[in-house]
């Protein structure tokens, strides 16, 4: 099982929950200071959006639960 992890980042108010719970796939954008996927885990090199394996589930999710604005989307993916 994947999972697709969007991050609505023109809405993220750069506080810093989501990669300092989940530094292996969250991190800070160096330009705009909010929340991007590492380059590792992107889709198409979008920043906003990432393919997380199911070793990292609880990591992406647990970050999505902290999230203050609630912009970050995990959902599986069908294949
Ligand atoms: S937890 Fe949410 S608001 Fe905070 S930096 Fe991460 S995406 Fe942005």
């Amino acid at each position: 099982m994947k999972f697709k992890v969007t991050i609505d980042r023109e809405e993220c108010i750069s506080c810093g929950q989501c990669w300092e719970t989940c530094s292996e796939f969250f991190e800070e954008n160096s330009d705009d200071g909010f929340s991007q996927v590492i380059s590792e885990y992107r889709i198409k090199d979008n920043p906003a959006e990432g393919e997380a394996s199911e070793d990292l589930e609880d990591c992406v999710q647990e970050a999505a639960d902290v999230c203050p604005v609630e912009i970050i989307d995990v959902e599986e993916m069908s294949d």
